[in-house]
């Protein structure tokens, strides 16, 4: 095949990139202007590695076993028939993924809901954007993570990064901050606070507090954008009946963060011609995290920054497809379009789409964590499907969550690797890699991007679109219901979507082919697309954005004597997620190949243990083990451990499944934890 231009597999930047085979080179794109990142120049690797999956594999006396497809494909379709008809639909659960393509995650909806009738979806976009999404969609009436291009930021005075490690997580995107004087919310000294001009280190799960304070220091110094919060706004009253007892000062016992940084903050990005708050996992990924996102919200709406050009606020998301992945129904509570399932209305037209009766289709199901849950249990799913993602490494409490995957009647899971979970199913399903096929991804700034077709995939794979097509026909669903044809399902996705939030019936695959930049909302087959989001008027009925009354809580788990320090996780450069890929590629591979565990050299000491040492990190769930990495700049009581490790160095055997009550958002940025020697002496 010529060279091709796509983008690059992993992360919400989508990185524009060439292939010439399996050899990548870097493309002009917008977001990336030529730049890559480690993990985007090694993309290729996995394509010809000899350890990607090629073979159905079905579990036989213990081992998986290769088998045809039709075997599988038999197989999973009797057995999915059996469970339903002794648990119901909801007998059967699925469970999808934020790097699947739009097309996956609409058709994988669709399946749920019409070929399996089950409520039992969830993806793991749970946790990682869920908590941005919820506080987006109260402030603005809509969720798109960047309603404006990231190439606006390079205008920007100030930019304010809240929780959020570009520098190291998506490399490439800094350069859209070069020249701005940054201020970095972080906990620890990340390379991206290294770039800042002011970094608050608030304690961790305290920045809510943070932000009420500098919100505080805004308006107590005369900053508050009184016209554009009368013209624009609702709702500053009730938030500052709460905001107006968070002076600074209080705000710095909570946080420790100075009182004096905060004003500075706050003057920073008061005096700032373009500035704009951004937020990322590290506010979110708490169980007050949609509360958290609302806080800096705030404090970007008390400043008048959103849906101004030049300014705004905006949320930097993690997963290759994590902004379209939400809008088009693999959510438990979700229709396309970033339609409601519970909205009459909503159910009559997709129905209409699907050509089924509006009262076939299921209500709402559980959320990720409480799907992962009920597994297996009473009233739970008896059978799980799993496509593009691996829980056993990425769900908090992940030792419970593998207890329950071994619980299932049937476990299959569609995948190019064999990931840790995978490794646990009944069934495998050898699929596609994203350069084997064509499919469309919406990345961190709402464009709609065409993802290639660059080589043939080997023989014996097939696409997940294939696997839905062919589980449903056996399911007794009329052919052509489920096309195995990328554009075919993007042309059905387009209708399903009109009129919906997240619009894309003007998106089409021509219309990308020809290299138009198509932000969303796209109504209308000439319609420009929006790149920039709220400039007139807010996504609410009355076109105003809402101040949200939120309140410090601070975490769900506080250390005490038994469990002295708190523990954060997060991400390094050569690892994406649960590193199931990037775990395969030796470039990367090499650089980091197993756990570590930040630590002060003091912190260390006083629990017996060195450089390089193999540390017990424990919890009240679990413990984990990873070698030390003695880290001057973090503060005393905390440690960090990335999550990309599976068996004993898996971060979430610790992690704390305590829920966002909106967003059903783990908080994965904060537990209580000892540390210790492997052997528990010190
Ligand atoms: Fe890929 Fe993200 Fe790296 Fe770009 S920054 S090359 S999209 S992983």
């Amino acid at each position: 095949m010529p060279q091709v231009d796509t983008h690059c597999p992993y992360c919400a930047l989508q990185c524009g990139m060439s292939l010439d085979g399996a050899r990548v080179t870097p493309r002009d794109f917008p977001v990336n202007a030529g730049g890559l990142c480690q993990k985007g120049w090694t993309s290729g690797s996995l394509l010809t590695s000899p350890k990607r999956l090629t073979t159905p594999m079905l579990r036989v006396n213990g081992a998986l076993e290769p088998v045809s497809w039709d075997f599988a494909l038999d197989h999973v379709a009797r057995k999915l028939a059996e469970i339903q008809g002794e648990h119901g639909p909801d007998g059967v659960a699925i469970f999808g993924g934020g790097g699947l393509t739009n097309e996956k995650a609409y058709l994988l909806g669709k399946f749920a809901r019409v070929a399996l009738g089950t409520s039992q979806i969830d993806y793991n976009g749970r946790f990682c954007m869920s908590s941005a999404a919820a506080a987006g969609i109260k402030a603005f009436g809509a969720d798109r993570g960047m309603p404006f291009p990231v190439t606006d930021l390079k205008n920007a005075d100030v930019v304010l990064l809240a929780g959020a490690n570009p520098a190291e997580t998506m490399p490439p995107f800094t350069q859209h901050l070069r020249g701005t004087d940054l201020i970095v919310v972080d906990p620890r000294r990340t390379p991206t606070a290294e770039l800042a001009g002011l970094h608050l280190a608030p304690a961790p799960g305290t920045d809510l507090a943070l932000a009420l304070g500098i919100l505080h220091a805004v308006v107590e110094g005369g900053h508050l954008d009184q016209s554009y919060v009368d013209d624009r706004t609702g709702g500053f009253a009730e938030m500052w009946r709460i905001a107006a007892s968070w002076w600074p000062e209080r705000a710095e016992r909570v946080t420790g963060v100075s009182a004096a940084d905060m004003r500075l903050a706050a003057e920073k990005l008061a005096n700032a011609r373009n500035a704009y708050v951004l937020t990322a996992r590290g506010t979110e990924q708490h169980a007050t995290g949609t509360a958290t996102v609302g806080a800096w919200i705030n404090l970007a709406l008390s400043l008048g920054l959103p849906g101004r050009k030049g300014s705004g606020y905006g949320c930097l998301t993690g997963q290759g497809n994590g902004q379209g992945g939400r809008e088009h129904g693999q959510k438990a509570d979700q229709l396309p379009g970033y339609r409601k399932l519970d909205d009459p209305a909503a159910r009559e037209y997709v129905a209409g789409v699907w050509g089924v009766d509006a009262g076939s289709l299921p209500g709402p199901g559980r959320s990720a964590t409480e799907l992962l849950e009920a597994l297996g249990q009473e009233n739970g799913p008896k059978a799980l499907l799993v496509f593009g993602s691996n829980v056993v490494v990425s769900a908090p409490r992940s030792q419970r969550v593998q207890d329950r995957l071994s619980e299932l009647d049937l476990l299959v899971v569609a995948d190019f690797v064999l990931s840790e979970t995978a490794a646990m199913a009944d069934v495998v399903l050898p699929v596609t890699q994203w350069a084997e096929e064509d499919g469309t991804l919406t990345n961190l700034e709402g464009r709609v991007l065409l993802r290639r077709k660059a080589l043939t995939p080997p023989p014996g794979v097939r696409s997940d679109l294939d696997v839905l097509h062919g589980l449903a026909l056996r399911l007794g669903q009329p052919d052509g219901r489920f096309p195995t044809d990328a554009e075919t399902v993007f042309e059905e996705l387009r209708i399903a979507s009109k009129g919906g939030v997240a619009d894309y019936s003007g998106v089409s695959y021509d219309r990308l082919r020809a290299g138009e930049a198509l932000h969303w909302p796209v109504p209308e087959n000439d319609h420009p697309g929006t790149p920039r989001m709220f400039l007139d008027a807010f996504a609410h009925p009355d076109g105003r954005a809402r101040f949200v009354p939120v309140e410090h809580a601070g975490p769900a788990e506080l250390p005490d004597e038994e469990f002295p320090l708190q523990a954060t996780t997060g991400r390094v450069l050569q690892h994406y997620q649960s590193g199931a890929q990037t775990r395969l590629i030796g470039e990367l591979n090499e650089v980091v190949p197993e756990a570590f565990v930040e630590v002060h050299p003091d912190t260390a000491k006083r629990a017996g243990l060195e450089e390089g040492d193999r540390a017990l990190v424990r919890s009240r769930r679990g413990e984990t083990v990873a070698k030390v990495r003695f880290t001057q700049s973090l503060k005393p009581d905390l440690v960090f451990l990335p999550f990309h490790f599976p068996g004993e160095q898996r971060a979430n055997l610790f992690t704390n499944p305590a829920l966002d009550p909106v967003s059903r958002m783990p908080e994965f940025k904060v537990c209580a934890v000892s540390l210790s020697t492997v052997d528990g002496a010190a």
